[in-house]
C-alpha cells in the first residue's frame, strides 16, 4: 500500500542524522487517516488494510523500504541559541514522490526516545497530535503552505505532562524538514561542507530555478528566495489571524511551509499584542511580531551561509544584509495584497494602506472578531446592510465612519457588489479552528475517548469558505465562559 521510498536524506552524509527505529507502542489504534492526501502521495488505497496501516502509523512496524532516522538540528529558542536540539521525538521514515512529481517527507511525530531526546520522553500526548492534525489541514485548505497530516494514532500508553494523558503519534508530511536550525547545527560546528550540502539540497528540492547559479551568487539567491517565501507565508498568517506561537529558528522551514503546530491558535477579538501560547511568557511571538521574527530568523540563516558566499565571510555580510534590509518592503507588498483582497479591492490606490490600518484600529478599539469582521464586510458589499458587521464592534461610531470611507473607495472598483462579495468570501473564511472548538474536540478525545467532536470539526474545516447548514456554532467566537486564553503543546 505504501508508495516506494526514495531515501534521500538517508543517503546524505551520516553525520547529518542518526539512524533510529521508532519505538513500538502498547496498543495502537488509528483514529484519523487522510485518504485524499494518501492518494496524492501515491498510496495504493485499493490495498488499504487498517490493521497494517495502524502498525505503520504507530511506528510498531517500519514500512517496507523505509530507513528511519532522526535529523540533527540546532535552534534559537526564544532568542537563545541551543547548539543541539534535533528530532527528539520524531522519525523520518523517508521520502516519496507524490502524484505531482514533488518529493515529500513522511515523518512520525511522537515515535519514542531518539539520540536527540535529551531529557524528554520522545512521546506526544494525543491532544497536541489532534490539534496539529486539525490546524495544519485547515491551513492547507485555506491556501496557506503548511505541513500536512496523514494519520493520527492513539498509543494505548499514557504520557505525563501536567497530568497523565493518552499518548498519540502523528504522521506528518512535508516538502522537507529542513529548517533554519538544521543549517545552524553545522555552522555552529564550523562544518561548512555540511552547510553547503544542505544549501544545495534546499535548492534542488525547493528552489530548482536557482540550480544554474554558481559561486556566491547561488547562496545569496537562496537567502533571497527563502526570504520571499517566508514573507508570503507570514503575510498569509497575518491575513487569517493565525499565531504560530513558537517561531524558534528550528520551527522556521526552508521550504516556506508552516512548520510545528504546537501552541498555535487563531486570534478572535483583534489585538495585535495577542499571545495565546502557554510557553511564550514574554510575548516574543505575539501576533504583530511575527513578520519581524521571520526577518530575525532569516538573518540567522544568512549567517550560516556567509562562508559559502565569500571565502572571507566578513565580505559577505554587506550583500547578505542588503537582502535582509529589503525584506520589509517584500513583506509589506505581500501583506497589502492580502488585505486589499480582504477589503474587496482589486485596484491599487495610494490611500489603501491607511484604509486597512484604520479598519484594524477600529477593530482593536471595538474588540471586533477578526474572522467575522472580514466575512461580514463581504455581506455589506453585497447587501449594503451594516447591522451585523457593526454589531461586532463596541464602538459603532468608528466603524460607521470607516464604512463610509470604504464605500467611497469601492466606487473606484470596476466590479459590482455581488462580484466583490463573492471574491471576498474566497479569501476570508467563515470557519477557522476556533480555540474553544479545538479544545472541546481534544478534551472529548483525550478524556472520554470520544472522537465525534474531532470528526465534526474536521468536516467543518474542510470547507471553510461556504456556509454549512446547522454549523452556525462553529462560526461564532467563544462566549466569555468558553474562552481559551492559553494553548499547550
Ligand atoms: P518544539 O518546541 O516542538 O519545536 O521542540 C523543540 C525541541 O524539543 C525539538 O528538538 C524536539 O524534538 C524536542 N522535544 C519536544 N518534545 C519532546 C519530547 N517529549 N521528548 C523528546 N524531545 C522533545
Ligand atoms: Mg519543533
Ligand atoms: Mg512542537
Amino acid at each position: 500500500m505504501f508508495p516506494d521510498f526514495i531515501l534521500r536524506y538517508a543517503r546524505l552524509p551520516e553525520h547529518l542524522f542518526k539512524r533510529f527505529d521508532p519505538v513500538p507502542v502498547a496498543a495502537p489504534r488509528l483514529v484519523a487517516f487522510n485518504r485524499p492526501l494518501a492518494e496524492e502521495l501515491g498510496f495504493d488505497l485499493d490495498a488499504y488494510d487498517e490493521a497494517e496501516a495502524t502498525q505503520w502509523f504507530s511506528g510498531n512496524q517500519v514500512p517496507p523500504g523505509a530507513e528511519p532516522l532522526a535529523q540533527a538540528y540546532a535552534g534559537h529558542q526564544f532568542g537563545n541559541f541551543v547548539p543541539q536540539l534535533g528530532d527528539g521525538r520524531a522519525v523520518l521514515l523517508g521520502e516519496v514522490i507524490d502524484r505531482n512529481g514533488q518529493l515529500r517527507d513522511i515523518q512520525l511525530k511522537g515515535a519514542g526516545r531518539t539520540p536527540f531526546s535529551r531529557g524528554g520522553d520522545g512521546r506526544s500526548p494525543l491532544g497536541p497530535v489532534l490539534r496539529e492534525y486539525l490546524v495544519s489541514e485547515a491551513m492547507h485548505v485555506m491556501g496557506v503552505p503548511a505541513t500536512r497530516a496523514l494519520a493520527a494514532v492513539t498509543t494505548g500508553e499514557r504520557v505525563f505532562r501536567r497530568m497523565a494523558e493518552p499518548g498519540g503519534v502523528l504522521t506528518r508530511v512535508a516538502k522537507s524538514h529542513l529548517r533554519v536550525g538544521t543549517f545552524q547545527y553545522f555552522a555552529a560546528r564550523g562544518d561548512t561542507e555540511a552547510v553547503r550540502i544542505l544549501a544545495d539540497e534546499a535548492i534542488e528540492r525547493h528552489y530548482p530555478e536557482l540550480s544554474p547559479l554558481v559561486g556566491g551568487e547561488r547562496y545569496l539567491a537562496l537567502i533571497e528566495a527563502v526570504l520571499a517565501r517566508q514573507a508570503a507565508l507570514v503575510a498569509k498568517w497575518m491575513g487569517l489571524g493565525f499565531i504560530h506561537g513558537v517561531m524558534n529558528t528550528d520551527n522556521t522551514s526552508i521550504s516556506g511551509e508552516t512548520l510545528d503546530f504546537g501552541p498555535c491558535a487563531f486570534m478572535e477579538a483583534y489585538d495585535p499584542r495577542t499571545v495565546l501560547s502557554s510557553v511564550d511568557e514574554g510575548g516574543r511571538y505575539a501576533y504583530a511580531n511575527q513578520p519581524w521574527i521571520i526577518q530575525w530568523n532569516l538573518a540567522r540563516l544568512a549567517e550560516t551561509l556567509l562562508p559559502l558566499i565569500e571565502e572571507d565571510p566578513e565580505r559577505a555580510i554587506a550583500p547578505a544584509t542588503a537582502l535582509l534590509e529589503a525584506y520589509p518592503d517584500v513583506y509589506e507588498a505581500e501583506w497589502l495584497a492580502i488585505m486589499r483582497a480582504k477589503l474587496g479591492l482589486e485596484r491599487e490606490e495610494a490611500g489603501d494602506r491607511a484604509l486597512v490600518d484604520d479598519l484594524l484600529e477600529a477593530m482593536h478599539h471595538g474588540h471586533a472578531d477578526f474572522t467575522l469582521t472580514f466575512r461580514q464586510l463581504a455581506d455589506v458589499a453585497e447587501a449594503d446592510n451594516d447591522a451585523s458587521l457593526v454589531a461586532l464592534f463596541d464602538n459603532p461610531g468608528e466603524i460607521h465612519d470607516w464604512l463610509s470611507r470604504w464605500r467611497e473607495r469601492s466606487t473606484l472598483e470596476l466590479s459590482g457588489g455581488a462580484v466583490i462579495a463573492s471574491r471576498m468570501r474566497t479569501v476570508s473564511p467563515l470557519y477557522i479552528p476556533r480555540n474553544h472548538k479545538v479544545e472541546e474536540a481534544l478534551v472529548a478525545a483525550s478524556e472520554a475517548d470520544d472522537f465525534a467532536p474531532f470528526e465534526t470539526l474536521r468536516e467543518v474545516l474542510a470547507d471553510p469558505f461556504e456556509p454549512q447548514t446547522g454549523r452556525e456554532a462553529y462560526a461564532r467566537p467563544a462566549a466569555p465562559d468558553e474562552r481559551v486564553f492559553r494553548t499547550f503543546c
